[in-house]
């Protein structure tokens, strides 16, 4: 959070080089939240005006993390519109393959299966040509990038690919090979994106894009690959310490200061019914199993989420983790997460709006400030 240069970011963000933060994969596994890096920003001195561009970019993901919640079932169907474009299913093997033909788009997928990470602008580069040109429907590739990412998040992964085919967004987004060679610093030309943007409009598939390949997800995880992860059996029947309370973990929600006073068991649930809807490649896991080393004492466990509260029942443990939409059981206790915007939980029906609503709410938080 140190490095941020505030003024630089909103200058350069959108630049594949830019001065981003490469903050998400510690948001996104709660590591930090949203509402601490802004206030690391006021405290070292910057003013509201200064962070206005990367506070919108946090109030962009607190968006889809409200909508999350009011539809969770958003990773499976179009929440606003039903685009009629989308007539594959699978995903264009070059892309899978990293052989695209556009250098800088290339690029970007070897980077992801080499490091987790991609750029923003390059992930809409992505899911434009697969969804907008060629056709594919948003759910497998969206499954297949989440899979892939270091900062995998249900809501801003999904909710970002109907945003780019206008299932949840007015029109379809576009990126032609002029705006790619801007933003990646390239100067590629006579690709089937180097087009005006007219033409995407009635443009046929490009030869490049023909070929559909399903994705296939990482192998099941076995817990016998990581010494550090046990089944929930083993776990059943290790000596209980006398503390009766559960602190409980998630690969979205490895806070290391959340209660750490507290006498409690600590347990990192690796979900294996979310981890086969939602599957997670072998790098993603190793940075999520590297997380949690800095949470003292816990342990890592493999198993169905309702079984192991059926342990805890038997065991009587009380439970408790932090509110995340993909922990729904009702004998759960939760925390609240830490919101930039706490006062708007509401579904807003588009990010314009909620923006609206969180400047209105900044505007007087300053007005205190100067009173
Ligand atoms: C197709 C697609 C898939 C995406 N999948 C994910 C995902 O699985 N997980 C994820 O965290 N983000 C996802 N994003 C959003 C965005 O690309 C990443 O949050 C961003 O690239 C992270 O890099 P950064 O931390 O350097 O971001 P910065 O630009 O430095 O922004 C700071 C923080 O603001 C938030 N943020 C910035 N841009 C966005 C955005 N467009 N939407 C939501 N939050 C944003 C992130 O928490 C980020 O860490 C996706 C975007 C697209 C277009």
């Amino acid at each position: 959070m140190d490095d941020i240069k505030p003024s630089e970011y909103a200058r350069s963000r959108n630049f594949l080089d830019g001065a981003v933060t490469q903050l998400s994969p510690y948001i996104s596994r709660g590591v930090i939240s949203t509402a601490q890096v802004k206030q690391h920003l006021l405290q070292k001195g910057f003013t509201p005006k200064t962070c206005e561009r990367l506070f919108q970019q946090l109030a962009w993901r607190e968006y889809f993390q409200r909508v999350w919640q009011h539809v969770p079932d958003l990773h499976l169907r179009n929440v606003k519109n039903t685009p009629t474009h989308l007539q594959f299913q699978g995903i264009p093997e070059s892309v899978l393959d990293a052989k695209t033909g556009i250098h800088a788009i290339d690029m970007g997928i070897k980077q992801l299966y080499e490091t987790g990470t991609m750029h923003n602008h390059m992930r809409m580069y992505v899911a434009m040509m697969v969804c907008n040109v060629a056709k594919c429907d948003w759910r497998e590739p969206a499954t297949w990038m989440y899979s892939h990412l270091l900062d995998a998040d249900v809501a801003s992964n999904f909710l970002s690919w109907q945003w780019v085919c206008g299932a949840f967004s007015s029109k379809l987004y576009f990126a032609n090979q002029e705006n790619i060679n801007k933003y990646s610093h390239s100067n590629q030309a006579g690709t089937f994106l180097d087009i005006p943007y007219e033409d995407f409009g009635t443009m046929n598939v490009p030869k490049e894009l023909n070929q559909k390949r399903s994705f296939v997800s990482p192998s099941t995880l076995e817990a016998a690959e990581f010494p550090e992860v046990m089944s929930l059996w083993k776990w059943r029947d290790l000596p209980r310490a006398s503390n009766k309370q559960l602190l409980l973990y998630t690969p979205y929600h490895l806070d290391p200061v959340w209660r750490n006073d507290e006498n409690a068991e600590r347990v990192l649930l690796l979900d294996t019914q979310v981890l086969g809807i939602l599957p997670m490649g072998k790098k993603v896991l190793e940075f999520v199993l590297d997380l949690a080393k800095n949470i003292k004492g816990i342990s890592v466990v493999l198993g169905d989420m309702n079984e192991f509260m059926e342990v805890i029942q038997a065991q009587g443990l009380t439970c408790r983790t932090k509110e995340h939409p993909l922990v729904t059981s009702s004998t759960i206790l939760y925390d609240e997460r830490d919101w930039l915007y706490p006062e708007y939980d509401g579904y807003s029906p588009s990010f314009f709006h909620f923006w609206k609503k969180c400047e209105n709410a900044q505007k007087k938080e300053l007005q205190k400030l100067h009173k």
